[in-house]
């Protein structure tokens, strides 16, 4: 039986961006002692007042069907909290629990493109993006931003991209994988070529606590921007909940209602249990947030005090999220023959820049979620391999590649 276009396509073909995360899974499964830099998962474990909701809940009895666009406690503690950190008006009417942030992309893009429709999405991208589109059977587009131009996109480039006919442009800041914050002016740039293109705005903010240095700014809070964008939400990082899967959209009241049809045919809503499991961690407030948040800044600090200390390997200066963009350019290796060679020799795992798309080819991503005394050597190991890659590579006569 033959299988739908749409799903055949879904992976695309490439390479596959997770497969230094199966291999250090793999390694560590076979009792090697793998320092794990790959993905972007919190080392803290979830707050126990919030399990204690969750058993709490369940044993009360909220097992049953929950309802679909979440429950308005948890929709109103989501609206809440984005008016609290934005000052948009907000309501539980703009508000749609999901499963993760990442259903939240699905369910975005799903809203605003037909099949064949171009999606314009940020290079350097989070790896899942063009998959997300292409699930919706949409056309991923991808808009470079230049490592030279610290991974920040121009409004020009996207004013290009858009044309002839792209239905919506997908931005992400802080940044995944690049750790970059857009600064107000790169989004208020990208706002009006918004306008100017008539595109919608989908605006992943999944990283909203996790800023080092400016100010996040969200493009939800242009008057102008309220019926085209869609903003994405998680609980997964700002409150090391990934496994609960429970994440949002904040849109126009007519969007969410549409995708509130939608998550009838997908999700049909999310366990109740979950919900207010949910609930309880977004009352603890601003204040664990920043708790919660703490870690990677201070590690970020540990990366940087390493980087300055040489001269091969370039620190993409963060300034937020939970991952340090590397460009190892200067050792003449790929990002992926780089990590290839940092695994087998080092036993150390992070991800290369080619799984986030063209931009970042020749860089690594290095995920900052193991303690601070494995992570200090773990970085000291790769500055030595690419400070030893790059003078072999200078001792080696022209034309010949070094092992
Ligand atoms: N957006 C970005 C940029 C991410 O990095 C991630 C997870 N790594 C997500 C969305 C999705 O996260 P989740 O589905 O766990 O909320």
């Amino acid at each position: 039986m033959r299988l739908s276009k749409r799903i055949t396509n879904i992976n695309g073909g490439g390479p596959d961006p997770w497969e230094f995360y199966y291999a250090s899974k793999a390694a560590k499964a076979a009792g090697r002692d793998v320092v794990e830099l790959t993905i972007g998962e919190p080392d803290e474990s979830v707050d126990a007042s919030i399990l204690e909701e969750m058993r709490r809940s369940a044993a009360a009895g909220n097992t049953g069907y929950a309802p679909i666009p979440g429950t308005d406690e948890l929709r109103d503690a989501i609206a809440s909290r984005t008016l609290a950190r934005t000052g948009v008006p907000t309501g539980r009417e703009n508000v749609l629990v999901t499963a993760g942030g990442q259903a939240a992309l699905f369910a975005a893009h799903m809203a605003v493109g037909d099949p064949g429709d171009r999606a314009l999405l940020i290079d350097p991208y989070y790896a899942t993006y063009p998959q997300t589109v292409r699930a919706c059977g949409m056309v991923p587009v991808p808009v470079p931003a230049a490592s030279g131009n610290g991974f920040l996109p121009t409004a020009e480039d996207v004013r290009r991209a858009a044309s002839p006919g792209a239905s919506s442009l997908l931005i992400n800041t802080p940044n995944n994988p690049t750790g970059v914050v857009y600064p107000r002016g790169t989004v208020e740039e990208i706002a009006d070529a918004c306008v100017d293109a008539d595109l919608w705005l989908i605006s992943d903010e999944v990283y909203d606590t996790q800023v080092w240095e400016g100010e996040h700014f969200s493009p939800r809070r242009r008057a102008d921007m309220e019926r085209r964008i869609i903003v994405v939400g998680s609980m997964s990082k700002s409150h090391a909940m990934t496994g609960f899967r429970v994440g949002w959209v904040v849109a126009d009241e007519e969007v969410i209602g549409r995708l509130a049809d939608l998550a009838v045919t997908t999700t049909y809503g999310i366990a109740g249990f979950i919900q207010d499991a949910a609930l309880s961690g977004l009352r603890l407030g601003p204040a664990f947030e920043e708790r919660a948040a703490a870690p990677f800044r201070r590690r970020r600090g540990i990366v940087e005090r390493l980087v300055a200390k040489q001269n091969v390997v370039r620190l993409i200066p963060p300034g937020g999220a939970m991952y340090v963009m590397l460009d190892i350019r200067a050792t003449g290796r790929t990002g992926v023959e780089f990590a290839e060679n940092l695994l087998a020799r080092s036993s150390i795992a992070v991800m290369p820049g080619e799984g986030f798309g063209e931009a970042a080819s020749g860089h690594v991503r290095v995920a900052l979620t193991v303690d601070d005394s494995t992570l200090e050597p773990a970085i000291a190991a790769l500055l030595d391999l690419a400070g030893e890659t790059a003078a072999a590579r200078e001792r080696a006569p022209a034309g010949r590649s070094v092992a």
